[in-house]
């Protein structure tokens, strides 16, 4: 560790975490420039210190409320076996959407009975894959699927394997809102995800009536990603609570567990600087700060209410609550570093351009969504941003940029850098830990970057090897 104290403590800096030091972007220790120069560029850093700091806050908020929490990462968000491992270690449990995130979560050490499965179209193949695991749950999409998993232990058993009734829960999609992206949002009767309200009881009777194959043991709702207020999920909440309490009176059964979904949002405006360049749903989106131990305790209220009335607060303090976080746990404790590869001036437009190495095809949401990342000089971490610069990508395509090129201003113009930013600036977009590793490809030949995760010592393990040119083949048959 360098002995020069934090020079400068900038909007976006997080104690421990994102710093300056000796003028350079310090991560968990470890200095920008020196990982780019032992690991190239672009790069992928993470902070173990950053991920176990956020599965905490999480934890701590469950101890606010007085039941029974589990949290299951939501894969998807970032699945790089190092990533799972570290939150492994933390100790919650997994949510994955697809075979092979089921695949990754067994093959980093969770146990079955820590596994979540989520997913609109799963295959019989990857049904089998769970059902012949024994997960905690698998969360069924329609009714049609609730005889999928049927037929999955009919087919399991018959094939010799000795089989416990699948664990199912029930997804539902009620129709609220949140102030989220549209492709966020996944509890509108739009979405594509769940099954709607008036079919909730018909699929809790069909779910019950062969408990020597499944076991219903939950309901589900994911209201969205980055979701920036406290109301819908707590109106999800109290909607399946009251399925439980319908369920409960008509059938007798009692479900296990509720679960609340994902969405918990994370504040990507720390640095507020170009805030008021993005429209204002985009900025309060983005700038949200809700803390999941407010989530928790407005959900417990509203539902607390409705079992009062209902005098069904004994089937209340039986329920687990089960959150799904992603964004929350992943973005803000990893950022891309790249490499300004070239520039240009257009003295038309007056316009100063930056060339860097990190494109779209390692920062989808940037693209897709429009999504803000805030960008900052690693090398001169703590110079004045005072000056506009107009960055892109390197791929062989013009919406490769950083910019909104439908020109309806979801993104600034302009990005704000220290003056006179020269080929071998190193930069970096910071809270880029969700969603971006987990949704590169291989566009216009471009090698996938290596990724790295700080330990607590501050050293670096490569957690992801960067691709050689025969990876980019490694499948084609020719
Ligand atoms: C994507 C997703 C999540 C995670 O959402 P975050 O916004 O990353 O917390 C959780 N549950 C389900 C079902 C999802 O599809």
């Amino acid at each position: 560790m360098s002995t020069q104290a934090v020079i400068s403590c900038p909007a976006w800096s997080i104690p421990g975490f994102l710093e300056v030091r000796d003028g350079r972007l310090n991560i968990s220790g470890a200095d920008a420039l020196a990982l780019v120069n032992e690991f190239d560029s672009p790069l992928f850093v993470f902070s173990e210190a950053r991920i176990k700091s956020n599965i905490d806050r999480l934890q701590r908020a469950a101890r606010t409320v007085d039941r029974p929490i589990r949290f299951c990462y939501a894969s998807k968000a970032n699945s790089n076996l190092s990533v799972l491992k570290t939150v492994l270690e933390a100790g919650i449990d997994i949510e994955v959407n697809s075979g092979g995130e089921l695949f990754k979560a067994l093959r980093v050490g969770f146990r079955p009975d820590q596994i979540i499965f989520n997913g609109t179209s799963k295959s019989d193949g990857e049904i089998d894959e769970a059902v012949r695991a024994g997960i905690y749950s698998i969360n069924v999409d329609s009714i049609y699927e609730i005889g999928l998993v049927e037929q999955s232990v009919r087919r399991l058993r018959a094939a010799g394997n000795e089989v416990a009734p699948a664990r199912i829960a029930l997804r539902l999609v009620p129709e609220i809102g949140t102030r989220s992206h549209l492709g966020l949002q996944t509890a509108l009767l739009t979405s594509k995800f769940g099954i709607s309200s008036s079919e909730v009881l018909d699929a809790f009777r069909r779910g019950l009536q062969n408990p020597d194959l499944i076991h219903v043991c939950g309901i589900h709702i994911h209201v969205g990603s980055q979701t920036p207020d406290v109301e819908p999920f707590a109106d999800a909440f109290k909607s399946m609570w009251e399925h439980l309490m319908r369920i409960h009176d008509d059938t007798g059964h009692v479900l296990e567990h509720i679960n609340l979904g994902g969405g918990i949002p994370v504040n990507y405006l720390r640095d507020r600087s170009q805030a008021d360049q993005l429209p204002e749903h985009e900025r309060d989106m983005l700038g949200a700060d809700l803390e999941p131990a407010a989530v928790l305790t407005e959900a417990l209220r509203v539902a607390r209410i409705s079992a009062r009335d209902a005098a069904a607060e004994h089937l209340l303090d039986r329920v687990t609550i089960l959150l799904e976080p992603g964004r929350s746990v992943i973005a803000d404790a990893g950022l891309v570093l790249t490499t300004v590869r070239n520039i240009k001036q257009r003295p038309e437009t007056n316009d100063s351009w930056l060339l860097t190495d990190a494109g779209y095809n390692i920062m989808l949401s940037m693209n897709n969504y429009k999504w803000y990342y805030h960008l900052i000089s690693a090398s001169r971490a703590a110079e004045p941003y005072d000056c506009d610069y107009k960055v892109a990508g390197p791929l062989c395509d013009s919406g490769d940029v950083y910019f909104d090129i439908e020109r309806e201003g979801r993104l600034p113009d302009y990005r704000k850098l220290p003056a006179d930013v020269a080929p071998g600036e190193v930069l970096a977009l910071l809270n880029s830990g969700a969603y971006s590793l987990a949704q590169m490809f291989h566009y216009n030949g471009r090698p996938l970057p290596a990724a790295v995760m700080i330990r607590q010592d501050g050293k670096p393990d490569l957690i992801r090897r960067r691709d050689t040119y025969e990876d980019l083949v490694a499948n084609d048959v020719w």
